[in-house]
């Protein structure tokens, strides 16, 4: 895929007020006229059609650099990507070493155990790839797993716990591929950093500790408590120094031998006796699915928003359809005739959230058992479904759509958790290479299960527990072989001449969707700054209530949208947007202020 082959993108400039097509101009300023004098005319929404989430312009000035910019979730993981970009390194070769200090510095959220999501842009081809490092299940794996001795789903945190949620890790596998295509230094000089700080020690940070003491069950397991607690059971503290020599020594050998160590070799046998051997809920994980696992390289998804091309990561993640239909419905109004936040906005945003998830239930699994629909993310499917948006009334009922296939039918589980682990990272590098990535253990602390240094995720527990609904089987149902169904969506933007303008994603389970979704937004319609734009109180809806963030000044909407229909609840909104864009000026970052984060470039 290359973005100046994509016939739907027309010119415009990222963070400069778009130029418009005179068609629609005409479409979107009828709708812009009508919703506020339909809010308005309704007695109690009277004063409530102007409503707007309170936002003032913040003093944290967005990083800008020339030459090459890296945004993460740590300092020290921003660093390691710095210097390997300082020596003529590749945004691969940068996110990889950065990834390798995530690993170590944030191991409760990704990690050589776990998998993720890439999106890469190669300047010199023109080429948009898109990686998929999902784990996938072992060839034991059944489609009632998670299913109790009742027959029943088990909790969630019963189902975590242990080998039966651990899928074939696959971010080593997808890293090195990608290396082997995009990288410019060599494969173990990525190493470098993370070992010398996994051998030197490095500074536990407020987040790592914090959770370390907030998880009741990261004792279970003697390998996991004997590195996070001290002897005398207590958890590592903010500011205290640890090592991990066992990672360090992981890292050497796969640095040396590359990622067939991991997955031919001791390590992955030692994977297997971990899950097999697990005191609770051992799993069947072995070295036979070790050996078989492939990471993907996949087509990317992209859409039109506004005057840009938007790329997303496709099946087995929903991320990237969900989020170009979310945008591809809002294309029929005119949000940047709205104020940032506004009722209107929020309300627009949350109904074409609501039909894109009940879309993303029905259809998206693994793409090698469950084919989805290419006609979900085509422009005149979502002009369609953007008719069922009343722009002045919740909806009640909303069914997925028939995107151009007929036959069998799928349904997918009702309820989805807010993500506190996960990672993202972004990367613009000196040739104008991007790279965005999301990876993730699932879990904060995943499985629990550690081995060698590192944990093993759970994110066999992203499928569906129920592996059939009402007597329909349900697309994201577990089975051997099978990659669970993502909501990461690492995305890249690019202008109509296949410029890169910008690379965003971030973690936060089946959220992620709506930060993405709200962030491009903000940056696209609301020309906000990158820091303002991540910064920005969080709305989203998966698909039933409007969800507003706690404590932010988003809680201003919560009558006015339920004066209008809207289910509202206000919850804890821990995104981690790393985000790294290009202007005409030259580069500029942001990460979100949730985390702990950095943008740092030259
Ligand atoms: N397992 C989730 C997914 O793949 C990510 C979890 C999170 O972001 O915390 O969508």
């Amino acid at each position: 895929m290359k973005p100046e082959n994509h016939a739907s993108a027309i010119m415009g400039k990222l963070w400069e007020k778009p130029a418009k097509s005179a068609s629609f101009m005409l479409k979107t300023a009828s709708m812009v006229a009508i919703i506020p004098l339909v809010l308005g005319a309704c007695a109690p929404q009277n004063k409530l059609a102007n409503i707007s989430i309170p936002l003032s312009k913040s003093a944290t000035p967005s990083p800008t650099a020339q030459k090459y910019m890296i945004s993460t979730a740590n300092p020290l993981a921003a660093n390691a990507g710095l210097e390997i970009l300082r020596e003529g390194g590749s945004a691969v070769d940068a996110a990889i070493a950065a990834q390798m200090v995530l690993g170590l510095v944030e191991p409760q959220s990704s990690g050589i155990g776990g998998g993720g999501f890439m999106l890469s842009f190669n300047s010199e081809n023109g080429e948009i790839a898109a990686w998929d490092g999902r784990e996938t299940a072992p060839d034991g794996a059944t489609a009632d797993m998670f299913l109790d001795a009742n027959q029943k789903p088990m909790a969630f945190k019963d189902a975590r716990i242990g080998g039966i949620s651990v899928g074939v890790p696959g971010l080593l596998a997808m890293a090195e591929q990608a290396h082997l295509e995009q990288g410019k230094l060599p494969w173990a000089r990525l190493f470098q950093r993370a070992i010398t700080l996994a051998e030197d020690g490095f500074v536990v940070s407020p987040r790592l500790a914090q959770m370390v003491a907030e998880q009741s069950d990261l004792n279970t397991f003697a390998s996991t408590q004997n590195y996070f607690f001290h002897a005398d059971g207590t958890p590592i503290q903010a500011g205290e120094k640890i090592t991990n020599l066992q990672l360090a020594a992981t890292y050497r050998t796969i640095a040396e031998q590359g990622a067939k160590a991991f997955y031919l070799g001791s390590i992955g046998y030692d994977i297997g006796v971990a899950v097999r051997e697990a005191s609770i809920n051992p799993g069947t994980l072995n070295s036979t699915d070790m050996v078989a696992y492939r990471a993907q390289k996949r087509e990317p998804v992209c859409g039109p928003y506004r005057t840009y091309l938007v790329c997303g990561m496709g099946p087995p993640s929903s991320g990237g359809i969900a989020t170009l239909q979310i945008l591809g419905m809002l294309q029929e109004f005119d949000l940047n005739k709205t104020k940032p936040g506004s009722l209107t906005a929020v309300h627009l945003v949350s109904e074409a959230s609501k039909l894109a998830f009940a879309d993303r239930a029905t259809y998206i699994g693994d793409p090698r058992f469950v084919p989805w629909p290419e006609g979900l993310i085509a422009p005149d499917y979502l002009k369609a479904r953007a008719l069922l948006i009343n722009p002045t009334k919740a909806s009640t009922d909303v069914v997925p759509g028939m995107p151009g296939m007929t036959g069998v039918k799928y349904y997918g589980p009702s309820s989805e958790s807010h993500g506190i682990s996960t990672t993202h990272l972004s990367v613009i590098d000196g040739d104008g290479n991007a790279v965005t990535l999301t990876s993730s253990i699932e879990s904060a602390f995943g499985s629990r299960l550690m081995v060698r240094g590192f944990l093993l995720n759970n994110q066999l527990t992203d499928f569906s527990f129920s592996p059939e609904i009402g007597g329909a089987p349900v697309a994201n149902q577990a089975g051997p072989r099978r990659r669970p169904r993502s909501s990461m969506a690492p995305t890249l933007i690019f202008d109509n001449d296949g410029n890169i303008r910008a690379a965003i994603g971030s973690p936060g389970g089946s959220s992620i969707i709506g930060y993405v979704a709200q962030a491009t937004i903000a940056l696209l319609d609301w020309q906000l700054s990158p820091f303002d734009a991540l910064a920005m109180p969080h709305f989203l809806n998966r698909g039933g209530a409007v969800e507003l963030e706690i404590d932010s000044a988003a809680e201003v909407l919560k009558k006015p949208l339920e004066a209008i229909g809207h289910q509202v609840k206000i919850k804890k909104t821990t995104s981690g947007l790393h985000f790294v864009g290009r202007t005409k000026d030259g580069l500029v970052g942001a990460a979100d202020p949730r985390r702990e984060g950095v943008a740092v470039g030259d």
